[in-house]
């Protein structure tokens, strides 16, 4: 069960406190739990020792890497953009691993009023909601979200997976770009008549954005003065 500790640390973390938030550490917390493990600490960041596999990027996401302490930037999150709330967590070296995954259409019929799918609907969805209804929905979410401290093991489908090997970060050497004079991860660059050059001066480069991966993403910086 999330104990009211770790809720409050994945709200400071994420902003605000939400059904998928919960679920995110919920779901993490079974993984850990079945696989004998606790949050990543200093051993296991350093090392990227455990990985947390997510396959979306929202609100569950936040949970699992509070819950887990497998972050983006200490490259034990992998991101796989298959659009599903569901988060395997796996140890390096035998690679087996613990899949959760959520069936937000079941849980929804059965824990959330309808009442709050209306609600977000109109205010979240649609952006369409008066001060008041935003109050209101947060009243209810922070409701269905306590809610979801405790659900129990069976409202999710768990499984064992084979996780193949996916290797460590590495570290690369840095080149100056040609035209910004900023530097650049060698592998991110590329030879304009011999010279090197940024993806930002070419303008592009793949970005993840609020609906997942995308491939020659406008750089979206106009530059003004330097300051
Ligand atoms: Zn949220
Ligand atoms: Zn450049």
């Amino acid at each position: 069960m999330v104990s009211q500790a770790l809720v409050e640390r994945a709200k400071e973390f994420h902003g605000h406190l939400c059904p998928f938030l919960v679920l995110g550490l919920r779901a993490s917390e079974i993984a850990l739990g079945k696989l004998g493990l606790k949050k990543a600490g200093e051993r296991e960041t350093v090392g990227e020792e455990i990985l947390a596999i997510v396959e979306c990027n929202n609100c569950f996401t936040d949970g699992v890497q509070v819950a887990t302490g497998c972050t983006l930037g200490n490259n034990s999150l992998i991101y796989l953009d298959t659009g599903k709330n569901a988060v395997t967590i796996v140890r390096r070296g035998d690679w087996r691993g613990i899949r959760v995954y959520i069936d937000s259409e079941k849980l929804r019929e059965k824990y959330f009023k309808r009442e709050a799918t209306k609600l977000f609907e109109k205010v979240v969805a649609r952006r369409e909601g008066t001060a008041e209804d935003h109050e209101k929905l947060s009243r209810l979410w922070t409701e269905i979200a306590r809610k979801m401290m405790n659900i129990p093991e069976s409202e999710f489908k768990i499984e064992e997976v084979r996780v193949k090997e996916i290797e460590r970060a590495p570290i690369f050497e840095s080149v100056r770009c040609e035209r910004c004079g900023e530097l650049v991860m060698k592998t991110r660059v590329e030879y304009v008549e011999g010279k090197p050059v940024c993806l930002g001066c070419l303008g592009k480069s793949n970005a993840v954005i609020g609906r997942g991966i995308v491939l020659n993403f406008e750089y979206p910086f106009v530059r003004e003065e330097r300051i």
